[in-house]
């Protein structure tokens, strides 16, 4: 162990080991500091139930571990030994001991649990002596050899890194064990005899020793510490680094170490372990879900090399323990108030919980599970709201197979259905190769026998995973469930060959790059393509599906019934179309928070009309163009008030950056060119005029209107033109609309632009006969903006926070051209989120707090929105809650999320 002399940052009396078991020094309510599974035995082990002892090194040692050279604080040596004392006793086995040795394991274990990502090492303090006494206490010498060679195994890959050269090559371990099966004719690991596995153990320790120039340790307490910094190190290997960019966790809060006490599942036939989950983690019914291995190590039910039985065969074959079981199942649940995974060990009949934890669950668990722990009593509504993540709300929302498709289509096989949902892509059969079909725009399924950790990045590029080994908890389930990807497992009559790049089933041959086809709902596995179709909750909401006729809908109304009532944000919808409109009002949409002008002219012939108003070299020629787009503006805003029938509507004056319109094609300028009339030579030159170089900071926004006023006096007189129109007549619909000037950036830019805007209200008012209510306001974009809301709020009467152009305008950094460096910047752990998808707080977010309270200064009613992409992201909406926004306007789909990570806002903050 590496100790520092260096002790002056070392807090004085810092507790930096935690006791578990005869001794408990913490509580579920500890994670930051004992990260969750430490917590979890604490507080599980403080209710008395059957936790083996242990103790917990603190996550502030790993904070002090990076910031010292991977080095320890001084006590920490000494806390350790205590602590294994204390094992020791309870125990009544001694770590090292030559007749009676302990034997413990080393685990990783974050405030929020991250499955596989970090390491894990079991079996911890056997040598060559200690395996002896094993072998004699437990009368079992072939017992005794398995653990060692697990042991070796495990420490040489975690701890001294032998390990495969690349995905496709084999785990050096498994080749050595597969030969010696192989040259003995035997199939199962467990037909090799306690000889045999010596010889195993022989070999493996050659094979360190060959590829490291170290040979494997004896002295436990070196083991120990080897195992500690491993887990320590486990923190920065890139699987964690990606999953926490992933889920958003930050690298300080590092993760705990957990050393406990082991016990054998593999002791024998009255021996097992298992992974249960409360209740169902795919679905969320209320059923107990799960599955074991008699005879075997945690890590074989896991790694999914034998395949488990389902927990409820436990019933027939080890009935008490079952029994036990099932009130450890209901007292879990009644104490941590969640749905829980738990792993446990049956030693030589007597059962052992090894750890608990919030079980990982998918979207539509999530929401099920809450809703019907509500009916339980088990919960009350707020607190089942704030165990939602906000996301899951989308995967009841997303496509299903067309059912006609789906029997059309040939069935290969059946695996168990571990993430539900429906997924059609090109077979990819390494992670690598996902990544490069995912990078082409396609989409993939990530086919393997089984996936490890390494696999997280191209299970996070493929639409859904399949594998052919393991059960519903192996890592391919389990990280396909938390990732929201749909996910078949277990379907054994699948066969890969990695090499030949082949699937095969039922005399079906398919090829890497063909098109296969999984249902995570029911475990079935189609060859091709098959085409999708609406969810449940979709055809409810467009009255194609009774409401009676679906469970899943009348989960999704729950929650959203309850979001309504407890949210104090108003959420709105950026919609241009009646048809987007109608799909957000139906999600539950409020009203329009932008609308953006300049997108309804890019369907169709319409194009053209816009391309001609850009075009035209005078007033005169670009009044001729505008004339054209009055009426199908107006025809537009018709249609949008209709749709959103009296709710409030945003619509922001156009803000085309122009090179988004303009043809760079020479067919379609020539075309353009006959259309309108204009020789080829004028639409080059006019375009070659109107070329920027940045055009994102160019000709936009209000300097579009300033320039050509015309512009803004064509659509502010459609606007009020559509509201006369329609607040008159049999179905009259009231409507106050809300203008929205771009841009801004100078209190001046504004008063330009609102002095046509009244003019020409005034105007239409007065032809019409008609008095309009209606608001100007303006985006905030720009940090100008911001920074002289004050000024700006002297003209505006309501700001909407354009968090698109804040965030690139702040950060200067181009919205379209990130790729080129991004990878880089997640990887090393500088943007912990993409800024342009979640609120930069501590930049953009400051300028909004700035603007946000210099704006109320000047105007007390200033209304307060957001309508960049941020308004749909939870965290965002966090903040903007925080920020004490009256709205967030997002896209359609991401209307329920909106709705209840305002509510979740407002219940953490109350
Ligand atoms: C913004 O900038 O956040 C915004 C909503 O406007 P746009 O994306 O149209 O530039
Ligand atoms: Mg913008």
């Amino acid at each position: 162990m590496k100790q520092t002399s260096d002790t002056s940052k070392t807090k004085k009396n810092t507790q930096y080991v935690f006791n578990f078991g005869s001794q408990t020094d913490g509580n579920a309510k500890m994670r930051e500091l004992l990260g969750g599974k430490g917590a979890n035995l604490a507080e599980m082990a403080a209710i008395g139930l059957p936790v083996p002892p242990g103790f917990t090194i603190s996550t502030e040692v790993c904070t002090y571990f990076y910031a010292h050279e991977r080095s320890y604080p001084k006590t920490l040596s000494r806390d350790v030994k205590n602590a294994i004392n204390l094992v020791e006793k309870q125990m009544k086995r001694e770590f090292g001991s030559r007749d009676n040795p302990l034997l413990v394991s080393v685990r990783s274990g974050a405030r929020d649990s991250m499955p596989g990502m970090m390491d894990t090492i079991l079996n911890l303090g056997l040598n060559d002596e200690t395996v002896e006494g094993l072998s004699n206490i437990s009368g079992n010498p072939r017992f005794a050899w398995d653990c060692y060679r697990r042991f070796i195994q495990m420490y040489g890959d975690v701890v001294m890194g032998v390990q495969a050269a690349n995905e496709e090559s084999e785990d050096p371990f498994h080749a050595l064990l597969d030969d010696l099966k192989k040259s003995l004719g035997k199939e199962l690991d467990n037909e090799l005899t306690a000889d045999e596995l010596k010889q195993l153990v022989e070999r493996y320790k050659l094979l360190i020793s060959k590829q490291t120039g170290k040979s494997f340790p004896q002295d436990v307490y070196e083991q120990l510490w080897g195992a500690v910094g491993a887990v320590f190190g486990s923190w920065k290997n890139d699987r964690a680094i990606l999953y926490r960019q992933q889920y958003g966790i930050p690298a300080e809060w590092g993760t705990a170490v957990n050393v406990q006490a082991m016990v054998f599942g593999n002791a024998g036939d009255d021996s097992g372990t298992g992974v249960a989950f409360t209740r169902d983690p795919a679905t969320g019914e209320k059923v107990f879900y799960g599955e074991y291995l008699t005879n075997a190590q945690g890590e074989d039910v896991v790694a999914g090399v034998r395949t488990p039985k389902a927990i409820a065969a436990m019933a027939q074959e080890l009935p008490k323990n079952f029994a036990d079981l099932e009130k450890v199942r209901a007292r879990l649940e009644k104490h941590f108030k969640d749905m829980q995974d738990f792993e446990f060990t049956i030693e030589n009949g007597r059962l052992f919980i090894l750890q608990t934890r919030n079980g990982k669950r998918t979207g539509l668990a999530a929401i099920r599970i809450a809703v019907e722990m509500n009916k339980e009593k088990l919960i009350d509504q707020k607190t089942a709201l704030l165990k939602i993540p906000a996301e899951s709300v989308d995967t009841l929302l997303v496509p299903v197979f067309d059912e006609k498709a789906q029997k059309a289509a040939q069935l290969i096989c059946k695996g168990l259905p571990a993430g539900p949902g429906a997924a059609t892509g090109r077979i990819a059969f390494t992670a690598a190769q996902a990544e490069v079909e995912a990078r082409k725009g396609n989409k993939v399924i990530l086919c393997r026998s089984e996936t490890s950790p390494d696999d997280l990045k191209g299970m996070l590029h493929s639409q859904g995973i399949l594998t052919t080994r393991g059960g519903v908890s192996s890592h391919a389930a389990l990280v396909a469930r938390q990732l929201g990807k749909v996910c078949v497992c277990g379907a054994g009559d699948i066969t890969i060959n990695y090499e030949k790049k082949t699937l095969t089933a039922n005399g079906i041959v398919l090829k890497e790059g063909d098109y296969i086809s999984i249902n995570g709902t029911t475990g079935s596995v189609y060859k091709g393509l098959i085409e999708s179709a609406d969810s449940e909750v979709k055809r409810v909401l467009e009255g194609t599906l009774k409401p009676s006729q679906s469970y899943t809908y009348e989960l999704f109304q729950t929650v959203m019934d309850w979001s309504d009532k407890y949210r104090r944000l108003r959420i709105r919808t950026n919609a241009d179309t009646p048809a987007m409109a109608q799909q957000a009002v139906a999600f539950g949409a409020e009203g329009i928070g932008l609308c953006r002008t300049e997108h309804m002219f890019f369907e169709g012939s319409r194009i053209d009309d816009m391309r001609q108003m850009i075009l035209a070299v005078d007033g005169v020629q670009r009044r001729e163009a505008l004339k054209k787009l009055l009426p199908m503006q107006k025809k537009d805003f018709v249609g949008l008030f209709k749709a959103m029938a009296g709710r409030p509507v945003t619509i922001r004056l156009l803000d085309p950056p122009l090179h988004e319109f303009l043809p760079q094609d020479d067919a379609v300028r020539r075309q353009l060119a006959d259309k309108l009339g204009l020789p080829l030579e004028f639409v080059i030159d006019r375009i070659k005029a109107l070329h920027e170089e940045n055009p994102m900071l160019g000709c936009r926004g209000c300097r579009l209107g300033i320039l050509y006023p015309e512009i803004t006096e064509m659509q502010v007189q459609a606007i009020f033109e559509a509201v006369a129109e329609i607040s008159t007549g049999k179905n009259a619909i009231e409507v106050h609309p809300e203008i929205m000037i771009p841009l801004v950036g100078f209190k001046a830019e504004l008063a330009d632009q609102l002095s046509i805007v009244r003019r020409v209200a005034d105007e239409v008012m007065k032809k019409k006969g008609i008095k309009i209510k209606y608001m100007v306001g303006t985006m905030v974009e720009v940090p100008r903006a911001a920074i002289t809301a004050d000024e700006i709020a002297e003209h505006a009467e309501f700001f909407s926070f354009g968090t698109n152009d804040l965030t690139q305008t702040t950060l200067g950094l181009s919205r379209d051209d990130m790729g080129m460096f991004y990878d880089e910047y997640q990887q090393k752990e500088i943007y912990s989120k993409n800024p342009f998808a979640s609120l930069d707080k501590t930049g953009v977010g400051k300028l909004m707090q700035f603007a946000v309270a210099n704006g109320l200064k000047t105007r007390k009613d200033l209304k307060l929105g957001i309508c960049g992409e941020h308004a749909g992201d939870p965290d965002s909406i966090d903040f903007c809650h925080n920020l004490g926004l009256n709205y967030v306007s997002c896209s359609p789909p991401r209307v329920p999320i909106a709705r209840l990570a305002a509510a979740q806002a407002a219940l953490r903050s109350a």
